[in-house]
């Protein structure tokens, strides 16, 4: 007993049928519904193709009869690769069956264009508009993609206008293979057009080669590898819907900031007086503006500090009132070997707090005197 019998009724086959009779069963009804043929029945194709794809798979087939349907959607094959519920999608199982030929054919969608422009970190922060000339397959407009006059276009004789051919191929005595191949009569356009009815300006091409210029806007806030899609301005063909044109940003390296997230990161040198004394830096920020940065009176800053200034750093994308922050690392630059004479460092010596007093053992030898030589490491 099967919990439901949905997926045999669209194949139009017992719950106890065979894999043959699945097969035969399948074979026949996709070749019917499929798109090429029928394409008002794209919903029927995608159910036979679906039962199909749960009843040819024996560890399926056993889930669905059990759980049904909606076992299947769950996944629940029990420590199956998971990914039951997610159906193959027909035009797949269609070239699996058929052994392909025909995919250039079905797709109707043309193919998305991707292209690559450079950015800087300023473009990001500030936003920027980009002219992009590009050349792109556009539909005659003189014939509006008939390739002809009006109705001189004939319908191929060889494919009866689908462009295809489907022939059977003897693999062995009994054993059939249905083959489909791009009709050579038309070459898979599925109509034939006399030299002299040709249109003069496309040459009975349908398309015309054309500049294009694409205005890209980047917004404030985008990130470098994020995409701009333009729906629909991809290569035009009769018959097909344009694929994509896709902008990916790649941002050049800035030469001060970094960018982690919405926060900008940058390193400040100091000379140590500057550490020990106070400083003043001036930031040029993305938008050309002035940032001093200061220590507090009295602060020190020590080699790997960092400091945070909020709302300078990138600008949210959307949001690009809010802003993330501006990190600073600090490094601290010792003064050379010698810079004072021994006398005057005493003097120096004398402003620090005093040093810790090194513990003389009762007898040393000259020799355990090891100077910290830190250099050349
Ligand atoms: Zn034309
Ligand atoms: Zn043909």
């Amino acid at each position: 007993m099967v919990k439901e019998t949905g997926f045999y009724d669209t194949l139009g086959v017992k719950p106890n049928a065979t894999p043959d009779e699945l097969k035969r069963a399948y074979r026949k009804l996709a070749l019917k519904y499929h798109p090429d043929k029928n394409p008002t029945e794209g919903e029927k194709f995608k159910q036979i193709s679906q039962a199909y794809e749960v009843l040819s798979d024996a560890k399926k087939r056993e889930v669905y009869d059990r759980g049904g349907e909606k076992a299947i959607k769950e996944g629940g094959t029990g420590g199956g690769g998971g990914g039951c519920g997610n159906f193959a999608s027909p035009m797949d199982i269609f070239d699996l069956f058929f052994g392909g030929g025909s995919r250039m054919h079905r797709e109707r969608k043309g193919k998305n264009i991707v292209h690559q422009i450079s950015v800087t970190l300023e473009d990001l922060y500030n936003g920027a508009t980009r002219k992009l000339a590009l050349q792109k397959n556009t539909i005659c407009e003189r014939c509006e993609g008939r390739g002809s006059r009006k109705g001189a276009a004939q319908i191929c004789m060889s494919c009866h206008g689908t462009g295809m051919q489907v022939r059977m191929h003897q693999l062995v005595p009994g054993m059939v293979q249905q083959v489909s191949t791009v009709c050579h009569n038309c070459q898979g356009q599925g109509q034939r057009i006399s030299h002299k009815d040709r249109c003069k300006t496309c040459v009975g091409r349908k398309i015309m080669r054309q500049k294009k210029i694409l205005e890209v806007h980047i917004d404030k806030g985008m990130r470098d590898g994020q995409k701009i899609v333009f729906h629909g301005e991809g290569d035009q063909e009769p018959g097909i819907e344009p694929g994509d044109i896709i902008i990916v940003l790649d941002q050049r390296e800035h030469s001060c900031f970094t960018r982690k997230g919405e926060d900008l990161v940058m390193s400040i040198e100091l000379q140590l007086v500057e550490a020990l004394c106070g400083f003043k830096k001036p930031v040029q920020t993305l938008d050309s503006r002035n940032l001093l940065i200061t220590s507090h009176p009295g602060e020190l800053i020590k080699p790997g500090d960092t400091k945070c200034v909020l709302n300078e750093g990138m600008p949210m994308y959307r949001r690009p009132f809010e802003k993330g922050r501006l990190i600073i690392n600090f490094t601290v630059v010792f003064p050379k070997a010698n810079f004072l004479s021994k006398d005057r460092l005493k003097d120096l010596e004398r402003f620090f707090p005093e040093k810790p007093d090194a513990e003389q053992p009762d007898s040393m030898d000259d020799d355990l005197y090891i100077y910290a030589d830190l250099g050349g490491l």
